[in-house]
């Protein structure tokens, strides 16, 4: 009979206002009734800046306006790799225009492979994941990649288009030491969700105390993917405590100092200044 170690402290830390909360998709009904509290919730927990994914240039265009009032939270769009078979090609000269009329867009994503999820093929997948890293690349601009039991294609189909050394991020990074290797390798950038605060997740968290840490970012991939002690319900930026924490300890560092070093880390990455402009 052991006695199971306790991962994550309870109440997560308190934190500066350093951090950045690198991916969320607060623009869903899960936050239609307390849309500003989760605002507030995420400040108030030390969050500076919020990086909101919008999953097509029609999302952008209708929720984009729920942001005004939080010149803090910047954008990335792109089509999902499991949503690519319900748009035609003109969506990437949609997602152009988009991207040249908004300053607070700053990288193509997520884009990428799903092969958990069956409804798009493959194939499809492919094509569009070029075509969008070719628009990035046209717009210098930053690429957010989503990928999901389709590692080693997505690690070709980026090394062989010449994506090596181009400021790319992985989202949702679920790895072990050596697929962070790789990333790290080819000069890109891993961020880490609450997952890492599952018991399970060891290989996770030693992944995570293997990377330098001028590469590594933090998420919530909001409404999902809650840590402990909240895992099951929706998750939210302001949970980005306990995350931090996890990654902290697997790290053997103060949870205040990891939380703004990522928050520095994406900051660069986004291009987001000191002052959050
Ligand atoms: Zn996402």
């Amino acid at each position: 009979m052991s006695k199971k170690k306790q991962l994550v402290a309870e109440p997560p830390p308190i934190l500066p206002r350093t951090g950045v909360e690198s991916h969320a998709h607060l623009n869903g009904r899960a936050f239609n009734a307390d849309f500003d509290q989760v605002i507030e919730r995420a400040a108030a927990a030390g969050v500076a800046q919020i990086i909101q994914v919008f999953l097509s240039p029609e999302a952008w265009q209708r929720d984009k306006s729920l942001f005004d009032a939080h010149p803090h939270v910047f954008f990335i769009l792109g089509i999902h790799p499991t949503e690519a078979h319900l748009f035609s090609c003109d969506v990437v000269e949609k997602i152009r225009q988009a991207v040249l009329s908004d300053t607070r867009i700053r990288a193509i994503g997520e884009i990428g492979l799903d092969f958990y999820w069956k409804e798009c093929p493959p194939a499809i997948q492919k094509k569009f994941f070029i075509k969008q890293l070719a628009l990035a690349r046209q717009l210098s601009l930053p690429v957010v990649v989503h990928c999901r039991d389709a590692e080693s294609e997505t690690f070709a189909l980026l090394e062989t288009q010449g994506f090596s050394g181009y400021p790319l991020l992985w989202h949702c990074f679920g790895g072990d030491s050596a697929m962070a290797g790789r990333i790290v390798g080819n000069g890109w950038y891993l961020s880490v969700p609450g997952p890492v605060t599952f018991p399970a997740n060891a290989i996770l968290r030693k992944a995570v105390a293997d990377v330098p840490e001028d590469r590594l970012l933090v998420e919530t991939d909001s409404p999902y993917l809650s840590p402990i002690p909240l895992r099951g319900k929706r998750n939210e930026p302001a949970n980005l405590g306990y995350t931090i924490a996890a990654m902290a300890e697997a790290r053997q560092m103060a949870p205040a100092d990891l939380w703004t070093i990522c928050g520095n880390n994406a900051r660069r990455f986004f291009g987001i200044g000191t002052l959050g402009t």
